[in-house]
């Protein structure tokens, strides 16, 4: 990739930003001025391209609409992409964290230590079960759960932790693992930002007792809806096969029965519809021969917005600790509400009337109605908490071209010029 010098940078700015300095056009379009943008950028987009509709026309026209052999293909090929011994597809990621909370053995009364800075599934899968999400803080560098805090909150009742490998970053899964070790506990990594991401050089997908993809359009891969879980323990693999599928076996080692007749399927345990279909299993394949181009578009572009925005005041940029390699699925930038006379709110509100489509990831999770009326209360998690009133995300797909990132870079510029002390 090429590298763009800081002189570059600021003559693309000005000359972007030059409308925007004299007469009107420096109104906000909140305040009735012209918006950088006719059309609404968004902040995440799938990639589909004509392979991937011929793929699933294809399997339309096929025999097997569901559970054929494009499912075991695209699991062994996402196996192989990431390097686990194996991988489940299930019919979405938050299917997926169920069920990979029901293999961790997670039941009533256990306790499962999760971030609150994340998408509500990375806790409402342990309430699935019967369990109750414990909230570790976050680190304010990285975003990520703070390690120290995970510690903290461990119990007599804990059994699992569900790291988030949050933007993309991999949480330190080193450190992870040894108090997993210390305390007996199994690792779940909710890696649905993460795909293709590495920890000191190794790919997310085998560094937990099991990790969690979601393939939903605005991730790295899509199969419409999905989701997919690595591991390398056959235990755990039989345990999620079994979840996915009503709880039902035809294999012969795991029946009871072994001699009732060649129809004869078992029902061991209660599990169940989670399959996903091989319509989205072609789609799957398809989409995973693009995946590393569509990684280093990420990164190219996550550089752009890195070097550009050097130059706005009043902008925490990305910080990316020395063991991450992140894929980048989302880039978030953190305001010095300091250095301006209105809030956040008045912030996104005014990118947006510029068609940026600017969005918030993520409200803290306990602040859901829900998990208020289950007993936890505001104020457990103050990074957290600091951290939701300051971030806004910023558009970030593969296919959005440079002229789209100078666009929210030159609204992102006007507005906050705008609103500076
Ligand atoms: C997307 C996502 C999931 C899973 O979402 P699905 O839409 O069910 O595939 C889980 N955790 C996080 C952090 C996510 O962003």
């Amino acid at each position: 990739m090429k590298n763009i010098k800081a002189t570059d940078n600021e003559k693309l700015i000005k000359e972007k930003y030059k409308p925007y300095e004299n007469e009107d056009s420096d109104i906000l379009a909140i305040n009735g001025g012209k918006a950088v943008r006719d059309n609404l950028l968004p902040y995440g987009k799938q990639w589909i391209d004509d392979s991937d509709v011929e793929a699933v026309v294809h399997i339309l026209k096929s025999d097997y609409l569901t559970t054929g052999p494009k499912v075991k293909e695209f699991e062994e090929k996402f196996a192989d992409y990431v390097g686990s011994k194996y991988a489940v597809a299930l019919s979405n990621g938050t299917a997926a964290l169920h069920a990979a909370c029901y293999a961790a053995g997670i039941t009533k009364g256990d306790e499962v230590i999760t971030t609150p800075i994340t998408f509500a599934a990375s806790a409402n899968c342990v309430l699935y079960q019967g369990g109750r999400p414990v909230f570790a803080d976050i680190d304010p560098l990285t975003y990520n759960i703070d390690i120290n805090d995970i510690e903290r909150k461990i119990t007599k009742n804990t059994k699992a932790i569900i790291p988030v490998d949050f933007a993309g970053q991999p949480v330190d899964l080193d450190a992870i693992r040894e108090i997993a070790d210390k305390y007996n506990l199994i690792v779940i990594e909710d890696a649905a930002h993460s795909l293709g991401s590495e920890y000191k050089g190794q790919k997310i997908g085998t560094l937990a007792d099991m990790t969690e993809f979601s393939l939903h359009p605005v991730k790295h891969i899509t199969t419409g809806e999905g989701g997919i879980i690595t591991t390398n323990n056959l235990d755990l693999y039989n345990k999620l096969s079994l979840f996915r599928a009503h709880g039902i076996t035809r294999e012969t080692q795991q029946l009871l029965n072994k001699n009732e007749g060649p129809w004869y399927y078992e029902q061991l345990e209660l599990g169940y519809n989670y399959r996903m279909t091989d319509i989205q299993c072609a789609l799957g394949i398809s989409q995973l021969k693009k995946l590393d181009k569509f990684i280093r578009r990420r990164k190219a572009l996550v550089h752009k917005y890195n070097e550009l925005l050097k130059e706005i005041d009043g902008v925490i940029r990305p910080f990316e600790a020395s063991f991450s390699n992140s894929s980048y699925h989302l880039y978030i930038i953190q305001l010095e509400l300091e250095k301006f006379t209105v809030g956040r709110k008045e912030i996104f509100e005014a990118l947006r009337a510029e068609n940026i489509g600017v969005n918030v990831h993520y409200v803290p999770v306990y602040y859901h109605p829900h998990y208020q009326n289950l007993g936890y209360s505001k104020g457990l998690c103050p990074n957290a908490e600091k951290l939701y009133e300051r971030i806004i995300t910023l558009p970030l797909f593969p296919a959005m071209i440079d002229t789209d990132l100078e666009d929210v870079v030159v609204a992102l510029r006007k507005v906050l010029n705008y609103y500076k002390k």
